[in-house]
């Protein structure tokens, strides 16, 4: 009877151990840190930093608008 209850408890130990090894140590998060947002100095739209065009210490949502901002300034 007593090992019985030993092979159950390896078992279950068994059982625990496979279902940790099972889930990977770091899922990987859809976003680890927020994006610095900036807004288009022609439109003032809030976009990501990174889909922004850069223009100087100006950011533009898109090409047109940073011609635009830069042919108002001529
Ligand atoms: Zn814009």
């Amino acid at each position: 009877m007593k090992f019985l209850l030993l092979v159950a408890l390896l078992g279950v130990i068994w059982w625990v151990w496979k279902k940790r090894a099972a889930v990977p140590p770091s899922a990987p998060r859809p976003d680890p840190r927020p994006e610095k947002m900036v807004a288009c100095a022609h439109c003032g739209l809030l976009l990501p930093e990174s889909d922004s065009i850069a223009a100087g210490d100006s950011f533009y949502c898109s090409e047109a608008h940073r011609q635009a901002a830069d042919a108002g300034r001529r």
